[in-house]
């Protein structure tokens, strides 16, 4: 899809793209500004592997107070984005034989970072109508020895969704019982518009569970830095030494000038943050009205993130230009051919009938952009 917008776009078509999986915002300010600084002062060097002292002190910070986790900096390893947080915690934990349960939709990461630990991901079913929240007579039978863990991702990439604290206990409940470790990635815990994020940690210590579990957080999403590439985790000591040896060797450490940067953006003023989920949350209204208003397209308001994931299963196996619509990946295609608009198809999140729609784009866009979906749909027969 990415490779037919780029051809588009180079041939000079007004493309509107929601395929975007960053905010469409610029690095607040004062976080550009550390990084200047940090450039103009020399901090132009390597830094300690697990990342700068001072850096790791003001994760522990924000940790305790925005999440209400205690953690000292020995307890965190600073990477190259949560991709690599995420990467290297699979390595660390995750070998040969083993299985690790990823729930579907997945971020299509996830499968992947298992498997390039030579582990097998286990895919587990989700209720569309729950937020996505895992379908926990699928998972009960799937649950074999050969499983040493799951990776979490709520708010959810694709789907939005936000799982609630009852399911996110009982699977850390289950976990404890069967010995698994929890990956779990936190990425948009900064995006949720109708409940308050609680970390998965914090139920675990809350509820005195004693699951083992592997906080996986970044910058991207909260303060629009993705291209800065820092992420972080958190958890036990031994893990987060056994990753950073992993990631000391492949990496050294992160990016210096991105880490001053994060500095001020975890202990600076958090309005930015606030102002852009204001923001994503009245464009996320707007698209899930708009989607809700296309015959045929039904679209549940998720509680996060900036996806919304609709269904299109009523266009499968329809007909358009004398092609049968077998699955999402014919179906975004065609509204791109169609209609210049890039969608991502749910097939590549494991979620057929789905189409994910990203509303980090402006409100005007996404108008234009769900006008130009209903010119295509209304043709299909
Ligand atoms: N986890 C999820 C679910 C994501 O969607 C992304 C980025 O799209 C990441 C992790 C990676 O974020 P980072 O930019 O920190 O590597």
């Amino acid at each position: 899809m990415a490779t037919i917008a780029a051809d588009m776009i180079s041939e000079g078509k007004d493309v509107i793209n929601f395929s975007v999986g960053e905010p469409d915002f610029n690095t607040p300010e004062h976080i550009i500004k550390a990084g200047k600084k940090a450039m103009d002062e020399g901090y132009t060097k390597y830094t300690s592997g697990a990342g700068m002292v001072e850096l790791r002190q003001a994760i522990c910070d924000k940790l305790e107070r925005e999440n209400g986790l205690i953690y000292s900096p020995s307890d965190i390893l600073v990477s190259n984005g949560e991709k690599q947080s995420l990467y290297t915690a699979c390595q660390a934990l995750f070998g040969k034989g083993d299985e690790v349960i990823v729930f579907r939709p997945y971020w299509v990461s996830f499968p992947e970072f298992v498997r390039l630990s030579d582990a097998e991901p286990i895919l587990v079913e989700t209720i569309s109508k729950k937020n996505f929240e895992p379908d926990f007579s699928d998972l009960k039978t799937k649950i074999t020895t050969n499983i040493k863990g799951v990776i979490i991702n709520s708010p959810s990439n694709p789907t939005g969704g936000v799982w609630t604290s009852e399911s996110i206990i009982k699977l850390l409940k289950i976990a404890k019982e069967e010995n698994w470790s929890i990956i779990s990635d936190e990425c948009y815990e900064r995006l949720t518009y109708d409940r308050n994020f609680i970390s998965v940690e914090k139920l675990n210590r809350e509820h005195k569970i004693g699951a083992r579990v592997i906080t996986c957080m970044s910058l991207s999403k909260t303060y629009a830095m993705t291209g800065w590439r820092i992420g972080y985790s958190a958890g036990p000591l031994k893990i987060i030494k056994a990753m950073a040896k992993i990631q000391g060797q492949a990496t050294s450490c992160a990016n210096s000038i991105g880490q001053k940067a994060a500095i001020a953006a975890l202990s600076g003023n958090q309005k930015c943050v606030e102002e852009m989920k204001l923001k994503f949350l009245r464009r996320r209204d707007l698209i899930v009205e708009l989607l809700n208003d296309l015959s045929g397209v039904t679209c549940s308001i998720p509680d996060g993130a900036f996806y919304v994931f609709p269904s299109f299963q009523a266009f499968l196996n329809k007909k358009v230009n004398g092609k049968i619509l077998k699955d999402t990946f014919d179906i975004s295609q065609y509204i791109l051919e169609a209609v210049s608009v890039v969608t991502v198809p749910g097939d590549g999140f494991g979620a057929p009938g789905y189409i994910r729609f990203s509303y980090a784009t402006s409100s005007e866009t996404i108008i234009n952009g769900i006008k130009r979906v209903k010119t295509a749909l209304d043709k299909i027969t």
